[in-house]
């Protein structure tokens, strides 16, 4: 019988991809989410694709209740946790809906887990706990310094995993350390549905290709970087999905709490995105330089040889197929999953 995992955070962005990837790999998703970001359109779509229904349970990960029900009606074998609000500018102003979600959110489930004695767990952390000092290529010991209140809330429930994992050794925890996860599946069916106005780079510049918006703000032509603009280390959203079937079998023969970037290890500057998307798109694509954004520092990239070496992943799709795919998906619904 195919293994159950739960998938919180199953609608969105990221766990969209993932649920489909379980399916194509013979797992069955169970997904909790509570719609606050998206919409169950994408499980409709990763259904029609695979021909496979897909468990949803429409609910808070903080709601103990809802929780209790899913773990005893579910055999579960493992959770993988996406469930959380992603934005820093929003936790600056709103620090508690963030540190009670991503990391009250992860405690609660943690302890129903606890409760139904399933100890096998993926959670989704982010590159931005390691702060603002961080030099390139960043291992997973450099230190930790999270500049929001968003990136705090991620540190918290990671140090909270680690010392669950220390009390009792039948958990086996992957924390998983996201660089910037761009693209969509090769589809075209599911892909980055950002609400208003797109904050991060990849889904502006695919607005700016569509005609959305009408040019691309380049923030800051002044960094210490090759061309002055600001670099990153982009990683397709699928090679990011597969990462989280590789961490699930390493589990099996894991112990305790451990950390894994997951990054191409290389950067590639605003100029190179807009570049490698306009050959993607066939257009050429407006852009103006702005001063450098709050907070942004100039450039950074994973070494990811643990994850190679351990989970036996490592990304394989190049910054040309995140642009194709994200220009795929953007050009096949210009207005998300509406
Ligand atoms: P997303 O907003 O598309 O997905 C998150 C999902 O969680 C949404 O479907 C939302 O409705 C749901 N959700 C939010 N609060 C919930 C709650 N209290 N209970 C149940 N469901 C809830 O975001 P994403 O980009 O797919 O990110 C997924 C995870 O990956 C997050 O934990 C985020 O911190 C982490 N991450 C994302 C990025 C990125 O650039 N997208 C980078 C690093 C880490
Ligand atoms: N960026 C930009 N214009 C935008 C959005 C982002 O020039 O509209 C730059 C930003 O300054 C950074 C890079 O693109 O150098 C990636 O930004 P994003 O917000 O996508 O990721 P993060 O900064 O969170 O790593």
């Amino acid at each position: 019988m195919a293994k159950r995992i739960l998938l919180t955070g199953g609608c969105g962005y990221i766990g969209s991809h993932i649920c489909l990837e379980l399916i194509e790999q013979g797992y069955q998703p169970v997904v909790l989410d509570n719609l606050s970001n998206s919409s169950t359109t994408p499980l409709q779509r990763i259904e029609q694709l695979t021909g496979q229904h897909i468990p949803f349970i429409e609910g808070d990960v903080r709601d103990e209740a809802i929780l209790d029900h899913i773990f005893s009606t579910y055999e579960l074998s493992a959770t993988i946790h996406l469930a959380g609000l992603k934005s820093v500018a929003e936790s600056v102003a709103a620090p508690i809906a963030y540190y009670q979600t991503n990391f009250g959110g992860t405690v609660a489930l943690c302890q129903a887990m606890q409760r139904h004695r399933v100890k096998h767990f993926i959670y989704s952390s982010s590159a931005t706990v390691y702060g603002l000092t961080a030099q390139s290529p960043i291992r997973e010991d450099a230190p930790t310094a999270p500049a929001s209140p968003y990136g705090q809330s991620k540190l918290m429930a990671e140090i909270a995993l680690r010392d669950i994992a220390h009390a009792d050794p039948q958990w086996k925890i992957a924390i998983l350390r996201y660089f910037n996860p761009v693209g969509a599946h090769a589809c075209g069916q599911i892909g980055e549905d950002p609400c208003g106005v797109p904050n991060n780079l990849m889904p502006y510049v695919s607005q700016v290709a569509a005609g959305k918006q009408p040019k691309i703000r380049i923030f800051g032509n002044d960094y210490p970087t090759p061309d002055g603009t600001g670099m990153r280390d982009y990683l397709h959203v699928c090679d990011l999905a597969h990462a989280h079937l590789c961490a699930l079998r390493w589990l099996d023969g894991a112990s305790g709490a451990k950390v894994f970037n997951l990054g191409t290890g290389r950067g590639y500057s605003v100029l190179e995105i807009i570049r490698a998307y306009e050959k993607a798109c066939g257009h050429a694509l407006p852009f103006q330089f702005l001063p450098r954004r709050d907070g942004d520092i100039a450039s950074y990239h994973a070494e990811p040889a643990l994850a190679t070496r351990e989970l036996r992943w490592s990304a394989t799709r190049t910054i040309e197929d995140m642009c194709r795919d994200a220009w795929n998906w953007q050009s096949r619904n210009p207005n998300g999953y509406t």
